[in-house]
């Protein structure tokens, strides 16, 4: 169990990444803005117009889905199981929660996960887009490495 001050210092954290997260979703926004102004323009072709707008998409998704995470997170705050790893029930430690606040599984079973997404990387399957997805331990997302 987390006692408040873990508590409260992890809250910080998730809301320190949904002002990041928010952040991201302006200058998304403006571009998007700037991007639909540009349309007919004749210095930039189709091709790239339509790879800017499929970038601008994962950028959405992805914030999308780190936002779903984080409030999530907030919701295991609340009902104190966010340091219950919700795979294996083994209580996740102060110290991941803080330098990955969004995640939900103990180390253990990251690695574990992280074993199998690399082992369906190396079948030639998925693309590496679900590894991107995650809270990869590597990830540029909602991390504290920066
Ligand atoms: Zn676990």
């Amino acid at each position: 169990m987390l006692s408040q001050k873990e508590k409260t210092q992890i809250r910080a954290v998730l809301a320190e990444e949904l002002r990041r997260l928010s952040k991201k979703g302006e200058s998304a926004l403006s571009y998007s803005m700037n991007h639909e102004r540009n349309i007919g323009r004749d210095s930039i072709d189709e091709s790239m117009e339509e790879e800017l707008f499929s970038t601008e998409m994962r950028l959405h998704d992805r914030e999308k889905f780190l936002l779903g995470k984080i409030n999530k997170q907030l919701a295991r705050l609340d009902n104190g199981s966010i340091d219950v790893c919700e795979d294996c029930g083994e209580p996740i430690s102060f110290r991941r929660l803080l330098a990955r606040p969004v995640t939900t599984l103990c180390i253990d079973c990251k690695e574990q996960s992280e074993r199998e997404e690399a082992a369906i990387a190396q079948a030639g399957r998925g693309s590496g887009e679900a590894a991107d997805l995650g809270e990869s331990e590597r990830g540029a997302g909602a991390g504290a490495e920066e």
